[in-house]
């Protein structure tokens, strides 16, 4: 890895986001720092220049259609492509106690149809690589298919999100959508969605189903153009999206990211996101 490695990462300007941007810089790689609003995001990149880091900034809002085209043009006009996407941008309203349409929109078209959005625009600009191109989605571990209480009940259902082999993009928006129409009607608490931050766990659910079926499909790429695409969860953060209240830092949530980035090819194109989760959870 070089300076001439190009790494995006979405939603840079804080958190966790930032880190990751911090510590793949400290790589040595040119970093894309990326935020919705250009103040802050421009405020970020300085921050990580000041320390002779190589960072640029350009804004991405990632559910407008118009931002990801523009930054989509932008990347290839300046660098020809790009070797790592970060999806990291994401929402969550779940600490509040307010419950709305609006926000159950808002979460399912950020960190599932937004991240999907990105990869579907980076996916033909990402460049050739003896090491494979990478895509790492942060999603979480509220979106496992099988926690204990938190979890789909339809069991159907959640056995064909489990089989990566007849898992489809339809079927994914298609379980997003029923949900987001039962919250408009006011049916979705007897639909038996995950208990806890039920729009955020499903938001992450689907992007988590997404990476699986999106690695199978990649996985066909021939020898020197592969993209290995693959999600984590950073635990519970000290960010702003936790109203800084869990106990792991935004330095350590970070790395597992940098990890999947920069590790070889042969370690992480042999991981598999296990969803039946063996490790028992509160959840
Ligand atoms: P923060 O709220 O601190 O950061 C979220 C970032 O996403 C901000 O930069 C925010 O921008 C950006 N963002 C939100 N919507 C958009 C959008 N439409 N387009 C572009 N950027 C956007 O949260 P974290 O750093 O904690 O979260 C980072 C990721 O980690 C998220 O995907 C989150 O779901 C995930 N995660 C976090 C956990 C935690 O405990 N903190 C646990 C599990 C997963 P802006 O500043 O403009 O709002």
């Amino acid at each position: 890895w070089s300076n001439e490695t190009i790494a995006v990462v979405t939603g840079s300007n804080r958190g966790i986001g930032f880190e990751i941007a911090h510590q793949l810089a400290s790589h040595g790689l040119t970093v894309v720092l990326t935020s919705r609003e250009t103040r802050v995001g421009e405020e970020a990149t300085k921050i990580m220049q000041e320390k002779g880091l190589n960072v640029v900034f350009h804004q991405l809002d990632i559910v407008d259609p118009v931002s990801v085209e523009t930054f989509s043009d932008w990347i290839k006009e300046n660098y020809g492509g790009l070797d790592i996407l970060i999806n990291n941008a994401g929402v969550n309203f779940n600490f509040g106690t307010d419950n709305s349409v609006e926000y159950a929109e808002t979460v399912i078209q950020t960190n599932y149809f937004g991240t999907k959005s990105m990869t579907k625009a980076m996916i033909p600009l990402m460049r050739p690589s003896p090491f494979g191109a990478r895509i790492v989605n942060v999603t979480s571990r509220l979106g496992r298919l099988n926690g204990r209480r938190n979890r789909i009940a339809n069991v159907s259902l959640r056995q064909q999100l489990e089989d990566v082999d007849s898992l489809s993009e339809e079927l994914i928006d298609s379980t997003v959508n029923s949900f987001l129409e039962q919250v408009k009607n006011g049916t979705w608490e007897s639909g038996g969605w995950p208990q806890v931050f039920t729009d955020y766990s499903l938001s992450k659910l689907a992007a988590n189903a997404y990476t699986r079926l999106m690695a199978r499909i990649l996985s066909d790429q021939p020898e020197g153009h592969k993209i290995y695409m693959n999600c984590y969860c950073p635990g519970w953060v000290k960010t702003a999206m936790t109203d800084w209240a869990g106990h792991t830092s935004p330095e350590v949530a970070a790395d597992t990211a940098v990890w999947l980035a920069l590790t070889s090819d042969q370690i992480v194109s042999a991981l598999k996101l296990d969803t039946t989760d063996p490790i028992p959870s509160p959840w």
